[in-house]
């Protein structure tokens, strides 16, 4: 296993339940990129192919919460979500991302002012439309990510941290385990679960995978007291981030970061974590750093007492994204599989993602349709 995100942990602890010898190798800290960076939320997915990875996903954190060797802090039951669209371009473009949710199952209901003040009083009084969707899960995503590794390795998984996989090790056309600063390590399968750093190894076996590093920015804030009491969030979907040509770097320096989306996210000690935007990543220190700016700007216009808060930190990490959004999961030669590219979904469709692994190397069928997720449908 290459990597210790959310993806790969999962996939270590899912492999060594149904009796798998595995070894993790992370170059960092296990959580250390975007798995331990993110708003730690489980939101019910806008797309079809999703349902399923997603729900299958947090069934299972909820099912090993109790048993996680650290408190993963995940709700045993929804918080619920309040979408808001703050203008009328806002409301057209709601209207997809609240039928989406619908058509996964979760009631949406319409909210009118009076509905709107009773349950979340901090709202700004004019917005265009609210709507309550009685779904969302928030949890530790760094503390759950090392769950799932310690769960692996109270099972016999060896976690090697601060460890690189420099190369895939090949024999012919079969790969047959990873070289690392340490040496070889040999193994009947390798799961490349690298996140956005995942294409660099597959480069010199001439296989390209489209993921691109897509920055997203994180604020907290403390505002002496508790301003929401559920998600709220606006209700325009995200566009695409695609690559930057480097004729538009040459012609107008790094691009400034776009696609911003409004999630406030309550904690349970008052303070508040506010999110985020979506730029594709080129440097390895953020290209602008004055998106928490236009961040904080478009929550204080939702909730305007947040303009009073303290701001305590701020943080950005780095989505692995494919073009349409959907993880690449499965084989990709002999023993060799992916499972990266959640884009802004990983800890959602973390859980599900490991048993479609797992059914991948014991020959199984896979649990649920993994065609959306074929590693090889951009080709
Ligand atoms: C601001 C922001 C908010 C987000 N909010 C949410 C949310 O609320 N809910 C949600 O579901 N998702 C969210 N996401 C997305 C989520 O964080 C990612 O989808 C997920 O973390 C990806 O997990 P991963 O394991 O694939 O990648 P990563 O977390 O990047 O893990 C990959 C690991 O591989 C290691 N690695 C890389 N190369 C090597 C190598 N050669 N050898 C060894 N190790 C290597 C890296 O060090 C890293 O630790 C958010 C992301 C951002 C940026």
């Amino acid at each position: 296993m290459v990597g210790g995100g959310i993806i790969g942990a999962a996939c270590a602890e899912e492999l060594t339940r149904r009796g798998a010898s595995v070894t993790l190798v992370e170059r960092n800290e296990l959580a250390s990129g975007a798995s331990g960076r993110n708003q730690g939320l489980w939101v019910p997915p806008e797309d079809p192919a999703l349902h399923e990875i997603a729900s299958r996903s947090l069934a299972h954190y909820l099912a090993i919460a109790d048993e996680a060797p650290l408190p993963i802090r995940i709700d045993p039951r929804p918080i619920g979500t309040v979408f808001v669209a703050v203008d009328e371009e806002g409301l057209a473009e709601a209207t997809d991302t609240l039928a989406a949710i619908s058509a996964g199952g979760f009631a949406v209901s319409e909210l009118d002012d009076a509905a709107l003040v009773k349950a979340e009083p901090e709202l700004a009084r004019d917005l265009a439309a609210a709507w309550f969707v009685d779904a969302g899960h928030r949890l530790d995503p760094a503390a759950l990510t090392i769950a799932l590794a310690l769960l692996a390795a109270s099972r016999g998984a060896v976690i090697r941290h601060h460890l690189s996989a420099r190369a895939l090790l090949t024999d012919g056309d079969r790969v047959t385990g990873v070289v690392t600063d340490e040496g070889k390590i040999e193994a009947d399968e390798v799961v490349v679960a690298a996140g956005p750093w995942s294409p660099r190894l597959f480069e010199p076996l001439g296989i390209e995978l489209p993921v691109l590093g897509v920055r997203g920015w994180l604020v907290r804030v403390d505002p002496g007291e508790p301003l929401v009491r559920h998600l709220v969030r606006t209700a325009e979907g995200n566009g695409a981030v695609a690559a930057v040509r480097a004729g538009d770097v040459a012609r107008g320096g790094l691009p400034a970061s776009d696609g911003y989306g409004s999630i406030v996210h309550p904690h349970d000690d008052g303070t508040a974590l506010i999110g985020s935007s979506r730029a594709a990543w080129l440097t390895p220190e953020p290209e602008d750093p004055s998106v928490p700016r236009q961040v904080l700007t478009n929550a204080i216009r939702i909730v305007p007492r947040l303009a009073d808060a303290v701001m305590t930190s701020s943080w950005w990490g780095l989505r692995p994204m494919t073009p349409d959004e959907r993880p690449l999961i499965g084989r990709v030669r002999d023993g060799l599989l992916v499972a990266t590219g959640h884009g802004s979904e990983g800890v959602i469709n973390g859980a599900g993602t490991a048993e479609l692994v797992a059914s991948v190397v014991f020959g199984e069928r896979p649990p649920f349709d993994a065609s959306p997720f074929d590693p090889f449908r951009f080709a």
